[in-house]
């Protein structure tokens, strides 16, 4: 039997709209008190279980954000960890993805719900998807069935989803759906119940005791490719200096342009150390460097394969990767491995 009963769940305020007021001045969105906000929801009263906050202050659009919170919040996480049944965070939409992909890898073994939660429009505001949101990611941080978490991963709860953190994006600037998970179906739908889809969820080595990794390299840069790109732009990023991971956006199942000083820079730059790893511009599907004679090139100037990786989880598996102490050699092999339920393999 599924039960929150007795659970406790630490909200994290990170920042973002759903902590935001208008300000009768100016008209613009600004952070307010959190508790004060989550005081205001008579709803919460029905919950059994214990409810705290903690909020960073000042709260940070997450636009700003950078992977330092990521530390703060995994060093939060570590220092409560004993204390909650799971951990609801407040953040904003825009980068939310990055966060979570960031704390799936950065958190191991870590067995408690992380679920991240935010809106399109403040809690305070009419219409608000906030409230509904931040209810539901309560639920499913606190809920347990024979003393273990239901969703024991970091994920993300938004309009009546639950997606695995790291195999979700943010899809809409506008509408309540704002994320999605193309290559990776919910982990969880929310209707009159929360029908949970046991046989997606990944359950970690229970033996193991949970660790957590704060050091991270972004000596990364990001290349999304399209017709016509300057060879002097390009050229410069890739010989970017300590620059140690290139991750390049292709067409397709892995495809680039195939101009002589494109491959040439690639093959130069990958002897010289640096980790080239192809992910796909489009939504869903996976690279497959074999299938076209134009992907297969970049493989041979040594790209590797992101298979069906998302950009933020792409991004911040390297990060994680190159602040490991890991070889290069041994960084490509674990970049091109699940580490966190990231890629299919
Ligand atoms: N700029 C805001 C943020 O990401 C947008 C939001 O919260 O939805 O912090």
């Amino acid at each position: 039997m599924k039960s929150v009963n007795n659970s406790s769940v630490l909200i994290i305020y990170t920042g973002g709209t759903i902590g935001m007021v208008i300000d009768p001045e100016s008209g613009a969105y600004r952070p307010f008190d959190i508790e004060h906000l989550i005081s205001g929801i008579p709803e919460l009263k029905q919950f059994d279980v214990r409810i705290e906050t903690l909020s960073f202050d000042p709260p940070v659009d997450s636009a700003d954000l950078k992977p330092e919170i990521w530390v703060r919040l995994a060093d939060t996480l570590k220092t409560n960890y004993m204390h909650y049944s799971g951990f609801v965070i407040l953040h904003g939409t825009d980068t939310m993805a990055y966060t979570a992909s960031a704390l799936s890898f950065m958190l191991k073994d870590f067995n408690k719900p992380v679920v991240l939660t935010g809106s399109q429009l403040p809690i305070q505001t009419l219409r608000t998807d906030g409230k509904e949101n931040l209810i539901t990611a309560i639920e499913i941080a606190a809920e347990r069935q024979n003393g273990k978490a239901v969703v024991p991963e970091v994920c993300i709860y938004f309009q009546n989803k639950l997606y695995r953190g790291n195999r979700s994006t943010k899809i809409n600037a506008d509408y309540f759906n704002a994320f999605d998970s193309p290559n990776y179906p919910p982990l969880a739908d929310a209707g009159i119940t929360i029908r949970y889809r046991n046989e997606l969820i990944r359950y970690p080595d229970y033996d193991k005791i949970p660790t957590v990794h704060t050091n991270l390299d972004s000596n990364i840069a990001l290349i999304k490719i399209f017709p016509g790109m300057a060879r002097r732009v390009v050229e410069r990023i890739i010989e970017t200096e300590n620059l140690r991971a290139l991750i390049l956006e292709t067409y397709g199942s892995g495809n680039a342009f195939t101009d002589e000083w494109f491959l040439n820079a690639l093959k130069n730059a990958n002897e010289k150390g640096l980790i080239i790893l192809n992910i796909t511009q489009c939504k869903g599907g996976a690279v497959a460097m074999d299938t076209y004679e134009t992907g297969k090139k970049l493989e041979d100037a040594g790209a590797i394969s992101g298979r069906d990786m998302t950009t933020e989880a792409a991004v911040t598996k390297l990060m994680y990767l190159l602040g490991s102490g890991l070889t290069v050699e041994e960084i490509k092999v674990f970049a091109q491995l699940s580490l966190s339920g990231e890629l299919t393999m």
